[in-house]
């Protein structure tokens, strides 16, 4: 039998919500775990794109969309990967919305109660990404998220990645489609707001195991108290 794929989560959603912005997990650590993810950067510094064994932060609050490799000593609040292993493979032909070929993408799952990895590299008639901007703990997650950066681009070329969550861990991650973009060049990214493919490759891989791990020596976690019904409407609000 082949080794169980496990999907790595640092630290949680309702922490990131929860204003605790402070990165406790260093990129070099991250990557250890998967070369496939998604994540933020420390004071939630815009988004983490793993890609192929390698992050990048992309970056929008100066007006202007950026992308850079993030070096191994970056630390991270949040962040999800998983050693990707294709296990369906389809090339799309065809333009398509994101919705379409989110339906496309779900008609080959089994079941919908396991966590899967999802890679697209193709060419996007327009690709909509948003970046949230750097912040203090101060600024509740759901404020902030009011005012993130948007940009879109038209005709590029690129690779989607992310996960997909089952509906009964939304919470501990954001249940659906949690997709970033970078693009072939490396100069645009970002959380995926929505799309329109003309063709690629789409990659679905299977995730066997959940390894939540949490920021243990992190006193802000340890002694936060998180309200949990406000939480719940602010990843509503924000995701
Ligand atoms: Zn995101």
């Amino acid at each position: 039998m082949s080794e169980a794929i496990k999907l790595f989560q640092y630290n949680t959603l309702s922490a990131l919500m929860a204003g605790l912005y402070g990165g406790t997990l260093t990129v070099g650590e991250l990557l250890e775990h998967g070369d496939l993810g998604i994540g933020t950067l420390d004071s939630i510094d815009g988004e983490l794109i793993v890609l192929d064994g390698k992050a990048y932060q992309a970056k929008g609050s100066d007006g202007v969309p950026t992308v850079v490799e993030v070096s191994p000593d970056v630390k991270v609040p949040y962040a999800a990967v998983v050693p990707h292993q294709a296990e369906v493979i389809f090339r799309q032909r065809y333009a398509m919305t994101d919705k379409e070929l989110a339906e496309r993408i779900e008609s080959y799952y089994d079941g919908v109660n396991l966590f899967r990895s999802i890679k697209i590299h193709g060419h996007f008639a327009k690709m909509h990404v948003r970046m949230i901007p750097r912040s203090t703990p101060d600024t509740k997650f759901a404020e902030v998220a009011t005012r993130q950066p948007e940009y879109t681009q038209e005709n590029i070329s690129g690779t989607i990645v992310g996960i997909w969550t089952p509906e009964m861990f939304h919470g501990v991650s954001v249940a659906g489609y949690h997709l970033h973009f970078i693009s072939d060049d490396h100069t645009f990214g970002g959380h995926v707001m929505d799309y329109i493919i003309d063709e690629g490759i789409v990659e679905v891989g299977p995730v066997d195991q959940l390894d939540q791990r949490f920021p243990v020596q992190d006193r802000k976690y340890l002694f936060a108290k998180f309200n949990m019904n406000e939480l719940k409407e602010d990843i509503e609000k924000s995701e």
